[in-house]
C-alpha cells in the first residue's frame, strides 16, 4: 500500500560556535531582555508598557493611547511591513535567522536540550537506547525546563495586558482569573509546542513569510551561499593532501554543514526556501576550512550575482543601492516621519460626543428647548487636566450645565452636558452644532460635531 504521507524525520541539530553564533546569541539575549524585562519597568506610578484592554488604554512610556488612536497602530504595522520588505530585499532572511521568536525560542530550547541530553551524537544515542533511569531523568529534566520557560513566557506575555505585579501576586496566591490563566497557558503552550516540537516545521510549512519572500529576493539579495566553483568536486582527503593533485575542490564532504542546520537542509544544493539564513553552516564550515588550512568562506554570506561573477565586497555594497531598495527606503522614511510627526503634533486629549437617547429633546421653563448629551473626555497626558466646554452653531444656544470638567492623569471621564435654545430661535428639525472643548490653559482645543433637535 502506498502512503501519501511521509513522516518528518526528527532533526538533531549539532551545536556550533563562531562569529555568527555569537551574534545569534547576542540577539537572543537582547530580544529576551527586552521581552521579559519591559513589563517590569515603571513609569511614574504605573507600568511603563501596558496594553490595558479592560480600560481601553495603551501606555507606552510617556504615551497614552486610546482606541481612537488606532491609526498609530496601523502606522506601526505599515512601517513593520515596509521594514521587512526593505531588509529582505537587502539582506534576505536575517530576521528569521537572528530575531524571529521562533528562532530565538528554538535556540533557547536547543540549549536546554543540550544541557540535559547532550549534543547531537549523545542525543541520537539516547533516543536509540532503551528506557532507563538515566534516560527518564534526562528526558524529564528537559521537559520540566521547557515547561518552566514556556510558562514564564506566557506569564510575561499576559503581563503586557494586565499589570504584571498584580498578576504575579495573584499567581503566587493561586488567585489568577480564568482569562489570565487561559492566556498564560495558551501562550505558554504555543511556545512549548513551537520551540520544543515543531521547530523547523513552523518555518517550512506555517510561516507565510517563507512563502512570499521569493517575491522580495533578487540576484543582489544577501543570502547564505555555497561557493560550488570552489568547493566541487567534493571529497574527503587528509589534511596534508594537495586537493589539486587529487582533482578535488575545497569541500571535504564532512557533512557538518548539514548536521548543524536547524532546518535539516544541505546548502550545497543551492538556495532553498527552508534556509533561514542563520549562518550556522558558515560558522562550522569556517572551522573546517581553518583545520584544513584553506581560506574561509566556502559557505558565506554573498549574493547570487557576486558568486556567479566573482564580485568583491565593494561591488556587492554598491549593488545595495539599487532602485527597488531606494524606493522601499523612501516610502519607509516618509511613513516613519509622518507617524512621528503626527504623534508629536497630536492633541493631548480626545472627546467623544453621544446624544442622550433617553431624552432627545424637551421643552423646559422659559420657553426653551433642551437637548442632553454625554461627553467622554479622555486625558492623554500624564498630569491632571481641566477643560472648558462650549457649544456653538445656533443663535442663542447656551450651555445649561457645568462648563468645566476635571480629568485625572491618563484617565477618561463621562460628563452630562445640557444645551438650551429659545423655542423660536430655529425651525423644527435637526440642526448641526459644534462642541468646543478647550484645555483651561488654552494649550489645546478639540471641536466635535453633533446635532440639536427641535421637536415640531
Ligand atoms: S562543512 Fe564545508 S567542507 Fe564540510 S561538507 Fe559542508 S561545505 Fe563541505
Ligand atoms: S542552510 Fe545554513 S543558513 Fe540556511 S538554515 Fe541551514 S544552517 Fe542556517
Amino acid at each position: 500500500m502506498a502512503s501519501l504521507y511521509q513522516a518528518q524525520k526528527k532533526i538533531y541539530p549539532r551545536s556550533v560556535s563562531g562569529l555568527f553564533s555569537r551574534w545569534r546569541w547576542a540577539m537572543v539575549l537582547l530580544t529576551q531582555l527586552v521581552f521579559y524585562g519591559l513589563p517590569w519597568l515603571e513609569w511614574g506610578q504605573r507600568q511603563a508598557v501596558l496594553f490595558d484592554l479592560g480600560l481601553k488604554r495603551f501606555y507606552i512610556f510617556g504615551l497614552v493611547l486610546y482606541p481612537q488612536d488606532f491609526i498609530y497602530l496601523t502606522g506601526i504595522l505599515v512601517i513593520s511591513a515596509l521594514a521587512l520588505f526593505l531588509f529582505t530585499a537587502v539582506a534576505g532572511r536575517q530576521w528569521c535567522g537572528y530575531a524571529c521568536p521562533q528562532t530565538v525560542y528554538t535556540e533557547i530550547f536547543l540549549w536546554l536540550e543540550k544541557l540535559t541530553e547532550g549534543d547531537r551524537s549523545a542525543r541520537l544515542r539516547l533516543d536509540a537506547s532503551p528506557m532507563s533511569l538515566n534516560k527518564l531523568a534526562r528526558k524529564t529534566g528537559k521537559q520540566v525546563l521547557w515547561l518552566a520557560v514556556s510558562l514564564w513566557t506566557g506569564f510575561t506575555f499576559v503581563g503586557y495586558f494586565t499589570p504584571i505585579k498584580e498578576l504575579g501576586l495573584s499567581f503566587v496566591n493561586l488567585g489568577m482569573g480564568p482569562w489570565e490563566t487561559f492566556w498564560v497557558c495558551f501562550y505558554g503552550f504555543a511556545t512549548y509546542g513551537n520551540a520544543g516540537f515543531m521547530r523547523e516545521q513552523v518555518c517550512k510549512y506555517m510561516c507565510p513569510y517563507a512563502r512570499f519572500q521569493s517575491a522580495m529576493f533578487d540576484k543582489d539579495t544577501l543570502i547564505v551561499t555555497y561557493d560550488a566553483a570552489r568547493g566541487e568536486p567534493r571529497g574527503s582527503r587528509s589534511r596534508k593532501a594537495d586537493p589539486k593533485a587529487l582533482n578535488l575542490g575545497s569541500c571535504v564532504d564532512c557533512t557538518l554543514c548539514v548536521q548543524v542546520c536547524p532546518t535539516g537542509i544541505d546548502i550545497r544544493k543551492g538556495l532553498q526556501y527552508e534556509c533561514i539564513s542563520c549562518a550556522a553552516c558558515i560558522d562550522v564550515c569556517d572551522t573546517v576550512m581553518d583545520k584544513m588550512s584553506y581560506p574561509r568562506g566556502l559557505i558565506r554570506y554573498s549574493t547570487q550575482n557576486a558568486v556567479a561573477q566573482g564580485w568583491g565586497h565593494a561591488k556587492v555594497l554598491r549593488r545595495v543601492f539599487r532602485p527597488r531598495v531606494l524606493v522601499y527606503t523612501a516610502i519607509l522614511g516618509a511613513v516613519t516621519i509622518g507617524l512621528f510627526l503626527s504623534l508629536a503634533l497630536r492633541t493631548p486629549f480626545k472627546v467623544d460626543v453621544i446624544r442622550d437617547r433617553a431624552s432627545l429633546a424637551r421643552i423646559v421653563g422659559g420657553g426653551k428647548i433642551e437637548n442632553v448629551y454625554r461627553l467622554q473626555v479622555m486625558n492623554a497626558t500624564e498630569s491632571p487636566q481641566s477643560y472648558r466646554i462650549t457649544a456653538y452653531g445656533l443663535p442663542g444656544l447656551v450651555l445649561a450645565s457645568e462648563g468645566r470638567v476635571d480629568v485625572d492623569a491618563a484617565q477618561s471621564r463621562w460628563v452630562a452636558v445640557t444645551l438650551q435654545l429659545p423655542y423660536e430661535a430655529a425651525s423644527p428639525g435637526s440642526h448641526a452644532i459644534n462642541f468646543e472643548i478647550e484645555a483651561i490653559d488654552s494649550s489645546a482645543r478639540v471641536t466635535e460635531k453633533s446635532v440639536f433637535l427641535i421637536p415640531r
